[in-house]
């Protein structure tokens, strides 16, 4: 149990963590509470950093897919929603437009999955 609840001290300690919490504030959170119940709500946050590191990869190998043009497949039948043969010049243009407002909300999500992690 001792080892337990200094391995919470020391997590507390993790520079990662200086943004997510005051120091002070957390320390008291910690001492009125059961060991077991800190050490519950460690591992959770643990588990939800780690969870959100691994969204950050993944949208950021995904970002490369995000088409930023239409395309012209001249009746290859490619049927990607911003081909201009296969859908026409408009829903072509609307599917750019589309994938560009995704890729902005991509990019405010990964600058604060980013700025919360470090
Ligand atoms: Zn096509």
């Amino acid at each position: 149990m001792r080892t337990d609840i200094e391995g919470v001290y020391d997590w507390i300690r993790e520079p990662d963590n200086a943004e997510f919490f005051s120091y002070g504030e957390l320390l008291e959170w910690v001492e009125n509470r059961p060991i077991s119940h800190v050490l519950s709500v460690k591992n959770e946050l643990k588990a939800q950093a780690a969870l959100i590191a691994e969204l950050v990869g993944a949208l950021e190998n995904a970002q490369q897919y995000i088409p930023i043009d239409a395309v012209e497949c001249r009746g290859d039948q490619c049927r990607e929603p911003w081909c201009i043969s296969c859908f026409g010049e408009e829903d072509a243009a609307k599917a750019i437009e589309d994938a560009s407002n995704h890729n902005c909300e991509i990019k405010k999500a990964l600058t604060k999955a980013k700025g919360s992690e470090q």
